[in-house]
């Protein structure tokens, strides 16, 4: 195992008035294309980790928390506006953390592209 699988997740907001801590068990890192997520987070493209939904907890402050027209519900700070989570009813037991928003995002390089029909034709892929 390397550091990054045995070690709690930890990450917050820009301001700092949030912040959380995960289970290293991280399912998934994707880079996501789609429009929803560059609408919510206003940005070209959006990194998460997967994790396991009881693995998750918020340690400080309170988010805002909305549902998008997709049934999604996405958090991020009432404060600042950084973009935290995302959860949908698809998938029950697990919670998408913003890759940006964790301690070290340096850690979660993601492996995967998803939506990548939806991306701005000036947004790379990854390739390996
Ligand atoms: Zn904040
Ligand atoms: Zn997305």
């Amino acid at each position: 195992m390397t550091s990054m699988e045995t070690h709690t997740i930890t990450g917050g907001c820009y301001c700092g008035e949030v912040r959380f801590s995960a289970s290293p068990d991280v399912r998934v890192r994707a880079n996501c294309h789609c429009a929803n997520c560059r609408r919510a987070v206003g940005a070209q493209a959006v990194a998460w980790i997967v994790i396991k939904r009881s693995q998750f907890q918020f340690t400080k402050g309170t988010p805002h928390r909305y549902q998008t027209e997709t049934g999604a519900w996405r958090t991020f700070c009432p404060h600042c506006g950084t973009s935290l989570t995302y959860e949908h009813n698809k998938r029950a037991d697990e919670i998408d953390i913003t890759t940006g928003s964790l301690d070290h995002p340096e850690d979660f390089p993601p492996t995967k592209d998803v939506y990548p029909e939806e991306r701005l034709r000036w947004v790379e892929l990854i390739r390996d």
